[in-house]
């Protein structure tokens, strides 16, 4: 009862970095400029100052935070050496190195291209991370969102799906080792299954809960309700798998049971991976969702964040290569985080999807999601 006679602290910041502004990681050239399109999206709405996303204020932690009624905007950083050590294998580093040094060619198969500069920029989508990492445990900001974050494909030793370190598991290790913590959730809400952070914290107790299309054939092809951890990750890696075409009606329950385990998990702090390809205009991912999932995800973890862990709360990007699309959600995310959403009034709700537009729930993506439901209720 305590909480609710302390006046709840929103105080939020944006990282961002003016290398965000060109080429990224995909091969989707149209999906680059989705960084700029956020940063412009927030300052027509007004939560971040005009120009700021252009000059990003150096983290100084003697002088934040700025005073302003803006969302502050900080500049990100290259990560380490030693920081992508604590993720990733010696020769996944080099590799990157030599590979950014040759300049031309693929990391994986067909998905992650080289080009000149790309460890510098892969660095930035940690360090960028690590800010925010830093700013949520020491309490400077409450909340953070980094959109350039949320790479987690990356594997110990592997580039795959656009991701080349993972700022993810980078975080986690940043908060064990500098502040001790032991209870770090990690909710991830990206179209695909968040491999490459599970199988990095799989024999771990770090709470990974991934809701995603699966079945058995989607990139990455894991994340079956069956993967559950090992050793002492047993039960701590919660799978939520969704059919093709499911919709809003067949992800709001699924996602209450994600929310339900960090709940119950009483994190000491939170990582949401907020992918908005499960959009329904994004064609990179079957799923049929709309603008009113993403709010009540920023909402809900939002409310969870003051319940549990006095508002800890760190946002990484992830997935989403329709730049328009992205903007609205990230708006809404943004708006929500920062407690702007009241006054912000119409220009909020024009952030919703067009209510003519919406996709129709398909059968059978209804009654594959119930026999889930029924599964997933006796198993946790
Ligand atoms: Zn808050
Ligand atoms: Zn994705």
């Amino acid at each position: 009862m305590s909480q609710e006679l302390e006046p709840k602290d929103c105080s939020t910041a944006v990282i961002y970095h003016e290398m965000y502004d060109g080429r990224g990681f995909s091969r989707i050239e149209r999906s680059w400029g989705r960084y700029r399109r956020g940063m412009n999206k927030f300052m027509e709405l007004g939560l971040i100052a005009p120009g700021s996303p252009a000059h990003p204020l150096e983290y100084d932690p003697a002088t934040y935070p700025a005073n302003s009624a803006y969302i502050p905007v900080i500049r990100g950083r290259e990560a380490t050496e030693a920081e992508l050590l604590t993720v990733h294998s010696p020769e996944h580093i080099r590799h990157i190195r030599a590979m950014d040094a040759q300049g031309t060619g693929m990391f994986d198969r067909n998905d992650t291209p080289v080009w000149p500069g790309v460890y510098r920029r892969a660095a930035l989508a940690v360090g960028g991370t690590l800010v925010g990492a830093e700013l949520v445990a020491s309490g400077r900001a409450r909340h953070v969102f980094h959109g350039a974050g949320g790479l987690h494909h990356a594997h110990y030793d592997r580039v795959s799906g656009f991701c080349i370190f993972n700022d993810i598991v980078a975080a986690v290790r940043y908060w064990q080792h500098n502040y001790g913590y032991r209870r770090i959730a990690i909710l991830d809400v990206d179209g695909h299954h968040g491999d490459g952070t599970q199988a990095l914290l799989y024999q771990e107790p770090v709470l990974k809960v991934s809701i995603h299309q699966y079945d058995g054939r989607f990139f990455p092809k894991t994340g079956a309700l069956g993967e559950r951890g090992t050793g002492a990750g047993w039960g701590y890696s919660v799978n939520l798998p969704l059919p093709r075409f499911a919709t809003d009606e067949e992800y709001l329950p699924l996602l209450q049971i994600g929310l339900d385990q960090v709940e119950a998990y009483r994190p000491e702090v939170i990582i949401l991976q907020y992918g908005v390809d499960a959009h329904y205009t994004d064609r990179m991912v079957g799923l049929k969702i709309s603008t009113r999932v993403y709010e009540q995800v920023s909402q809900k973890i939002h409310e969870l964040a003051h319940r549990v862990c006095e508002g800890r709360l760190l946002v990484v990007g992830g997935g989403g290569y329709e730049p328009e699309t992205v903007a609205r959600c990230w708006s809404i995310l943004l708006a929500n985080l920062a407690g702007r959403r009241d006054e912000l009034g119409q220009r909020y709700l024009e952030l919703y999807d067009n209510p003519a537009a919406l996709p129709e729930p398909v059968s059978g993506a209804v009654d594959e999601v119930n026999r889930l439901l029924q599964v997933v209720k006796q198993m946790l």
